[in-house]
């Protein structure tokens, strides 16, 4: 019989898990901060942040600390019960943003399903029952349930699980026009990231934003954005939209908002909220008080001016590395983003090597991600430190030489 002490490696991957992921031939089995040990205690800077979602590093104090408290009160109730923690954390959700409701849930999947829930219920409720088109854009990433891998916008994830659910549209990022094309009074929500994260690291316009928000007004239609991977910090502002200018009816956060641990929320007016009743939507786990006390504490650390406009300058730090890189190697046609969720785009003449890059990199001690096979991503803790930016980047540059000298 398995024991909580038995020796595992990677080599039992395989045997055991769903073959659903690649994983790196490395275990990690520490962090701290931004650095992260393996099972051979080879250490690594992580730029990677466990795709986006340590945005105050590993194992930070105040998180443990809270974990550890909250771990010795009250764990789980259920939604029968309310609790403290998800009562603070919604009002300073609530506090900080153009929101009034807050529901939490345990993943960016489940926060997006919700909210098309929710788009599709107001339409049906409010105005009629034919009001179900849902538009979103090519390239763009919500989720892997069935309805939030048919509103993303790529084929390869959905492909193979039909029948999908019907009257979903996708036109292409950033393009007005071809939004106007297909947006119609029998149209519910549109639905964007403001800053596509997997598919590729591309802002929004701010045009585009604008342009949305009238058209949906235009039309009765809700404007849903996705901050599950922009949201919490990671642009510089607490929430991108804050960027813009431009306020949503409805957002979804996850990713950052728990620091690493699980969970994710759905915040809206109180009119759209209202439609909803007693059994309209639920989760067993969504908003339990481990979950919500650590991303509280979460919260009160990224939403203060030093946190937010470190990101800033921590993003001039990276692009400064990534641009001598970019020179040297003569490697990267783009260098975008905001804040600290940073692409860089791959010139023709290494198109297609993103993963290359990506295990090479960590070959030499430096966790980075890719954002689709022409994109590098660089998405680490907000507080991330300038010396960790420097040995990190130091890395990275040998990783690059090492692909680029074959
Ligand atoms: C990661 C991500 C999701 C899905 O979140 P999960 O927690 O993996 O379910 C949805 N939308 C965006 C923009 C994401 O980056």
């Amino acid at each position: 019989m398995a024991t909580q002490q038995d020796a595992v490696t990677r080599a039992n991957f395989d045997d055991v898990i769903l073959p659903i992921y690649a994983p790196a031939e490395f275990i990690p089995v520490k962090g701290k901060g931004s650095r992260v040990w393996d099972q051979q205690g080879k250490e690594y800077v992580d730029f990677a942040g466990g795709i986006a979602v340590t945005a105050l590093g590993h194992c930070h104090p105040a998180l443990v600390e809270t974990l550890k408290t909250q771990g010795e009160t009250l764990w789980h109730t259920s939604n029968v019960f309310t609790n403290e923690p998800a009562l603070r954390l919604a009002r300073k959700l609530i506090d900080a943003t153009f929101a009034e409701r807050v529901v939490f849930m345990n993943s960016g999947t489940e926060a997006n399903e919700t909210a098309f829930k929710l788009a599709r219920f107001y339409a049906s409720t409010r105005h009629s029952p034919y009001k179900t088109k849902i538009i979103a854009f090519h390239n763009a990433f919500h989720g892997r349930s069935l309805f939030t891998v048919s509103v993303g916008g790529q084929p390869k994830y959905s492909d193979g699980f039909g029948p999908k659910p019907a009257d979903i549209i996708h036109v292409p990022f950033n393009d007005l026009h071809a939004v106007k094309a297909v947006m119609d009074d029998h149209t519910c929500a549109v639905v964007v990231e403001p800053i596509q994260g997997e598919g590729g690291v591309t802002a929004a316009t701010p045009d585009f934003l604008k342009g949305l928000r009238e058209l949906c007004d235009q039309h009765n239609a809700l404007l849903v954005f996705d901050e599950v991977q922009c949201g919490m910090g990671r642009s510089g502002e607490l929430f991108a939209y804050m960027h813009y200018g431009v306020t949503p009816d409805i957002l979804t956060s996850a990713k950052a908002l728990g620091g690493g641990f699980p969970i994710s929320a759905m915040l809206t007016t109180h009119e759209i909220a209202s439609v909803f009743h007693a059994g309209s939507h639920g989760s067993t786990y969504g908003g339990n008080p481990l979950a919500c006390a650590v991303a509280g504490t979460a919260f009160d650390i990224i939403n203060t001016p030093e946190v937010l406009s470190g990101v800033n300058e921590k993003r001039q730090l990276f692009v400064k590395h990534l641009q001598q890189i970019g020179e040297k190697f003569d490697l990267f046609s783009d260098i975008r983003g905001m804040g600290l969720l940073i692409g860089a785009e791959l010139k023709p003449h290494y198109k297609g090597r993103a993963r290359d890059f990506l295990y090479a990199a960590a070959d030499a001690g430096v966790m980075v991600l890719n954002a689709g096979p022409d994109v590098m991503r660089f998405v680490p803790s907000l507080v991330i430190d300038a010396q960790d930016i420097e040995e990190g980047m130091k890395r990275f540059a040998n990783a690059v030489a090492k692909v680029v000298n074959g």
